[in-house]
């Protein structure tokens, strides 16, 4: 770590009024200057989706009482990158951090994660960045163990220049946890099964009720590490390459 203090920019998906942002904005306001900007409201599973057709806005809010931050109308990423572009206002943070979100996302959640997305934006722009989440989806859940799991990857983070192009994913237990360990994303999928309903004139609807299910219990995937209960740190990419099978189909004629 350089002796300035670094400069922290936090957002997440859950809003900028949940609880687990609060825990985040704490946890960084112990390495540097902490500076929020996240959406006005609940933004969960948007992926990495960005507003196109609707202007953004940016509200003055305090977080806690005591950070500053600023409420944009739109998504994860939207903020991630309006506050790089706009909003910081020419500042460059040493570090981007999202959540601490309210559910896991370990496994196939990292995909539809909005989390996730706000993270993977900061790395995209050149940013280290970290996601966080604790596997508990309870808005009043004890956060303890995934600040604990945060202070110590942001301090890796700080400590160790990660490569260009890594987000670090970050899941924990409620409460405490028996460790943290690296870990990979475990295989994993929803079945995708919808409740058909009809609404009061007649036309059906459909409502998400997807099923979780692992098809990997290995010994190093998060998922596993998580039922075990340790917090899990996966480096992930952007770069969606499958390089291994590039390389061999890369002498085949198309
Ligand atoms: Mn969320």
């Amino acid at each position: 770590m350089s002796s300035e203090k670094p400069f922290i920019l936090v957002s997440n998906d859950d809003g900028i009024y949940s609880n687990g942002i609060k825990a985040l904005a704490e946890v960084a306001a112990e390495f540097g200057e902490v500076m929020i900007v996240a959406p006005d409201r609940q933004q969960s599973a948007v992926g990495h989706a960005v507003t196109i057709e609707t202007p953004l806005r940016a509200n003055a809010t305090k977080v806690a009482g005591k950070f500053d931050g600023l409420a944009v109308n739109g998504t994860p990423a939207d903020c991630v990158k309006l506050a790089h572009d706009q909003l910081l206002k020419g500042r460059k943070p040493d570090l981007v951090l999202s959540g601490v979100n309210h559910g896991s996302n370990a496994g196939i959640n990292i995909l539809y994660s909005g989390t996730v997305s706000a993270a993977t934006e900061g790395t995209v722009l050149g940013y280290p960045s970290i996601a966080v989440s604790c596997t508990d989806y309870d808005e009043s859940a004890d956060l303890t163990g995934t600040m604990e799991a945060a202070r110590r990857v942001i301090k890796f983070v700080l400590d160790n220049k990660p490569p260009k192009g890594v987000t670090f994913n970050v899941n924990a237990p409620s409460g405490d946890y028996k460790g943290i360990k690296w870990a990979r994303m475990a295989d994993s999928r929803y079945v995708e099964e919808y409740e058909a309903r009809k609404d009061p004139f007649n036309r059906p609807y459909y409502w998400l009720t997807g099923k979780f299910e692992l098809l990997d219990d290995s010994n190093d995937a998060d998922i596993y590490l998580l039922n075990q209960g340790y917090a899990a740190v996966t480096p992930i990419q952007y770069d969606l390459t499958d390089y291994s099978l590039l390389k061999d189909i890369a002498e085949k004629e198309l």
